[in-house]
């Protein structure tokens, strides 16, 4: 914390007292700070409040919002270096990683900035000849969320920076694990000057109490959630009460395709990079290799040596690429994962060791099939389990058999396989011959019980927008 040059980003921390939340860094479990819990009460309150303010936030123009936007988007920029840090303390990736979050992150306020002056209505050509038909889009009014830990700061953007584009408030629930880096990035919108009471943070280790008040509120009216598939089914099912719009970034389990003709050392490159950005705690991270026959001894061993050179320890420190795991239940899941696939057969070919505290050695297994659990299941760890495949049409039924459907990768050169597989790929997202896809200006979200709406892009405004129609008689 010493390092921190912009105090008020830590202006969130509070004493210790018997309700207060401690932040703990998972590098070395060491407590970072205390900050407050907000009771039941405290948050209705604060739903109300964003209700009043959203009225007036409603009525400016989007030029006007765009204009703080803007502002906040310098501010989270100029404050790159200490968010970068103050995210790495509390969530443990690699600097170099918090500081292309930041980015990231910023980049989603900076887009929506400009996307919200373009919600445009329509003029429809009238069927009867004494009316006029119109449409105009407004936002839906108070928006909620329910944010993880994993991104800690673009996952709270990436909802935030369209719901304010569009003229709603916006209140979240971040993870309790990575709360510092949401209030930071709520401190420089004020400071960029957004009314109070539209950019609302709550935090409390009661995370059932709040996503319950969040569905149930008749003052919000739309719940954005980005976490596990079991989470979301939850909140989707306490939101059919009030009828409320959800936006839901679910769980995946992505398919990394390697084709006979791929461009193998891009095909590496492209996994390393999936797979073990945030030590494989994203939900567009590879879970799971198909490479062909022909080129299956070849990948693995590059991409086994390129594992085994990733520098394992603390996100602060220079050269490290893989941090801690997030906690133990996430050690401890990742280990149950690999003992149980190599009970089913397969085989360590670097790796494989739990190391102390909550690190975990990048691991690569081969000999791996299709049905073990590792592959079925969502990793989020860094295993790479690595399958061998002969033909395309038995290949897409295997990356095709999972509930989840967010993101895919596959490389090849071969331009007639690329636009089949990209089209027979039943995902949201297809990346081909690149490991990473995210972007603010592409609609990101998922398909089958991956999720439901998009974020980034005009497609991530259209959340936080009502059509509205209204029909001019009597002329
Ligand atoms: P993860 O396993 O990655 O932590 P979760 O889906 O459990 O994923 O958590 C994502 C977010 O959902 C966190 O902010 C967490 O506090 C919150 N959460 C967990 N359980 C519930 C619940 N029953 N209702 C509302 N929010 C929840």
């Amino acid at each position: 914390m010493d390092k921190i040059k912009n105090m008020s980003l830590l202006s969130c921390l509070c004493e210790k007292t018997a309700s207060s939340i401690a932040v703990t860094n998972p590098a070395n479990d060491q407590v970072i700070g205390f900050i407050p819990s907000h009771d039941n009460t405290a948050i209705q309150q604060r739903i109300g409040l964003a209700k009043e303010a959203q009225k007036a936030w409603a009525k400016t123009t989007a030029k006007q919002r765009a204009e703080i936007m803007h502002r906040w988007y310098q501010l989270l920029m100029d404050n790159q270096e200490d968010l970068a840090r103050i995210m790495t303390l509390e969530q443990g990736k690699p600097l170099a990683e918090s500081r292309g979050e930041v980015a990231y992150g910023a980049s989603f306020v900076q887009w929506f900035a400009e996307e919200g002056k373009r919600a445009y209505g329509e003029t429809v050509p009238t069927p009867l000849a004494d009316r006029r038909i119109m449409t105009i889009r407004q936002p839906v009014g108070v928006a909620a969320a329910i944010t993880p830990w994993n991104f800690p700061i673009a996952m709270i953007t990436r909802k935030a920076a369209p719901a304010l584009a569009a003229g709603c408030s916006f209140i979240v629930k971040p993870a309790i694990q990575t709360p510092l880096s949401a209030f930071a990035v709520a401190e420089l919108a004020r400071q960029a000057g957004l009314p109070e009471n539209l950019l609302v943070i709550v935090t409390t280790e009661d995370a059932v109490m709040v996503g319950e008040l969040f569905c149930q509120s008749p003052d919000i009216q739309k719940i954005s959630f980005t976490g596990s598939t079991n989470v979301g089914r939850i909140l989707m099912r306490q939101s059919a009460e009030s009828v409320k719009r959800v936006s839901m970034e679910l769980g995946g389990n992505a398919p990394f395709i390697v084709f006979d003709d791929a461009d193998i050392n891009l095909a590496v490159k492209g996994a390393i990079a999936s797979k073990f950005r945030n030590a494989g705690q994203t939900c567009v991270c590879a879970n799971r290799f198909y490479v062909h026959d022909a080129v299956y001894d070849e990948f693995s061993e590059k991409f086994s040596n390129a594992v085994a050179e990733l520098e394992i320890g603390n996100g602060l420190e220079a050269n490290v690429t893989i941090g801690p795991l997030i906690d133990e239940k996430a050690k401890e899941k990742t280990q149950r994962l690999l003992n149980d696939a190599v009970n089913e057969g397969a085989m360590v070919s670097t790796g494989g060791h739990a190391l102390d505290g909550q690190f975990f050695e990048p691991t690569v297994l081969t000999n791996v099939t299709h049905l073990m659990s590792i592959v079925q299941e969502e990793i989020f760890g860094p295993i790479a389990p690595v399958i061998r495949f002969n033909d395309e049409t038995s290949l897409i039924e295997m990356a095709n058999d999972t509930i989840y459907g967010l993101a895919s990768y596959f490389y090849s050169r071969d331009i007639n396989r690329v636009f089949r597989v990209a089209e027979a790929l039943d995902y949201g997202m297809v990346g081909v011959n690149e490991g990473i896809i995210s972007t603010e200006v592409a609609p990101f979200g998922g398909v089958k019980q991956s999720g439901i709406g998009r974020e980034g892009a005009s497609q991530g405004l259209d959340e936080y927008l009502n059509t509205k129609y209204i029909c001019l008689g009597g002329m």
